[in-house]
This record gives structure tokens, sequence and C-alpha cells, in this order.
């Protein structure tokens, strides 16, 4: 009895080993998608991903949304992007900091081996995972962001100015700069198709105000391959792809952000950069093309490799 008991036991912690495993590689499968880019390795830290409805768009005529989100439901996620390179670990974005850790852990990276938290904007969704328990999550990092955005998002005049239901960005924007103090530190991001200067070893930012004042996207360049991280160009890919006329009501200036969104589509369309953004869907890279119609754009989600 004693041995078949013990016997039993031995079997049932087997079996709960291959579970757990299991369900730990289904989850990496599921949330870290790893992409190459010459010799640095980009790896999608997803947050997951939720269903959203059209009341969020400005902008939309109701046909859009009748041909685009015949549902009623868009799918939208919350992605962040570590870049390896031969001598760098280089964050952008945390998301809200929901999964960002466990993601990080599942891939061996340690939040004090990160060197670089570049950031897209100061929205919560992008500097969530900065803070842990009030303190600077990644201890050893410098972050870096457009100084029009810091400046924005860190001015009490302005914050005193925003609707009463707005102010709470600010606040958590002067918590993570104060948090942080002088490893924060700003940058002029580029003219998209300009000459851009290197911010840090084959990573180059490029202005794509609109969404908020200093929102950046990021050029990844190495071995002649190219991605760009594009941030908050698109919230909603089922209706922004095909017609990119669309805002959100999260847009600080949706005029100007739909005219960065158009720039951007129509310059890697005609380029072939493959791009990756924060809100774009599981496997969240892909490529750009003019729509078969000649109005608006097609997203091909890319394969892993
Ligand atoms: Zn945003």
């Amino acid at each position: 009895m004693r041995g078949s008991g013990l016997l039993l036991l031995c079997v049932a912690a087997v079996l709960f080993s291959l579970w757990a495993n299991g369900s730990a590689f289904a989850a990496e499968a599921e949330l870290v998608h790893r992409y190459k880019v010459g010799d640095f390795e980009v790896i999608q830290l997803s947050e997951g991903e939720s269903d959203r409805d059209p009341s969020l768009f400005v902008g939309a005529t109701p046909e859009l949304v009748e041909k685009y989100v015949p549902t009623g439901t868009y799918v939208t996620a919350t992605n962040t992007f570590l870049i390896r390179t031969p001598d760098r670990l280089v964050l952008v974005d945390t998301g809200y900091g929901r999964e960002l850790f466990k993601n990080l852990k599942a891939v061996g990276v340690k939040p004090e081996q990160i060197d670089t938290v570049l950031l897209t904007h100061m929205h919560g969704d992008h500097i969530g995972g900065l803070l842990r328990d009030g303190k600077p999550a990644f201890p050893k990092a410098a972050v870096r962001l457009a100084r029009q955005e810091l400046e924005y998002w860190t001015s009490e005049e302005i914050m005193k100015a925003s609707p009463p239901d707005r102010q709470d960005r600010f606040k958590s924007s002067i918590e993570v700069t104060k948090s942080y103090g002088d490893a924060v530190q700003t940058f002029e991001p580029g003219a998209l198709g300009s000459e851009i200067p290197e911010l840090l070893p084959g990573i180059r930012p490029i202005a794509a105000f609109g969404h908020t004042p200093g929102h950046t996207l990021f050029m990844v360049e190495s071995g002649g391959e190219r991605l760009l991280i594009w941030g908050d160009l698109t919230h909603a890919m089922a209706i922004q792809m095909p017609a990119p006329e669309v805002a959100m009501t999260y847009d600080s200036d949706p005029q100007m952000a739909v005219a960065s969104r158009l720039a951007v589509l129509k310059y890697v369309a005609e380029n072939k950069i493959p791009i990756a953004g924060m809100h774009v869907p599981l496997p969240a890279l892909g490529t750009v093309t003019t729509a078969a119609d000649g109005v608006g754009y097609t997203f091909t989600p890319t394969a892993k490799r």
C-alpha cells in the first residue's frame, strides 16, 4: 500500500511538472516573439490583446466603421520591444508593467541588465512599467525620450490647464521623471526621410508628432536590414490601415496624428521597411503595402524567424 501510494505521488509529480513546463512554454509562445534585424535581435514582449469599440474613433464615417469594423469591435494589443545588440540591451517602452517582468524573465533578462529604456511617448501604457513599488524598475538604465514629450508631460502649467480626468497622465509622468532623476535624458527626434544621427548604435529617433506632442518612432538598422518600431502610429489596425485618416480620442492633436500616419505609411510602403507597433495585434511585426484599390494600406504580419 505504502509503495503504491509513493508511486502515485511520483506519477502525480511528473504529470504536474509536465503541465507546468507546458503552460510556461505556451505562455512564452503567446506573449514573446523573436525576430532578427541584421546582428540585432528584436523581441516582442506582449501584455496581451483586447477588444475595443469604435467609440474611440475620431473622424470615422458610419460607412467606414461598417466596412472595416463590421462586428462592432476590433483587436488591439499592448506591446513593448526588447532590442538585443552585440553590446546593449535596449527596451522600447514598458507597457503597463503588468506582464513585462514575467516576459523579461521568460527571455532570461533581468531588469538591471537593461542599459537604456527608449520611450515613444509618455502615455500610461508605455511608462507604466518604469516604476515598481514607486522605485525605478530599471536601476541601471538611462531613460531617453524626445525633449518635446518630456517638456509637455512634466509641465505643471499644462497639467493645471487640462481637464481633471486627464491630469493623472501628467502626474505619473512627473513621478517617473523625479524617480529616475539624472537618468532621464532627452533627444531631438529627426524628420522622416532626413539624415538622422544615431541615438545608440543602429537606432535613430524619428518625429511623428500628433498622437502626443513628442511622439517618436525608432528606426532600427543592422547589417543592411531595417525595422521601424512605430509606437502608437496606429491603435486600430483594422480601420487605420485601410483608412489612415481615422484618428483616436486619445490623440493630442488628431489632425497632426493623421498627417504623421499618412507620411509614415507612405514612407515604409515605398521603402519596404518592416514595422513593429505597440498596439499591433500579435505577432506585432509585419510589412505595409499600398492597398490593391490604391486607397489606404494593407498590413501583412511577418512570420517568426
Ligand atoms: Zn499612446
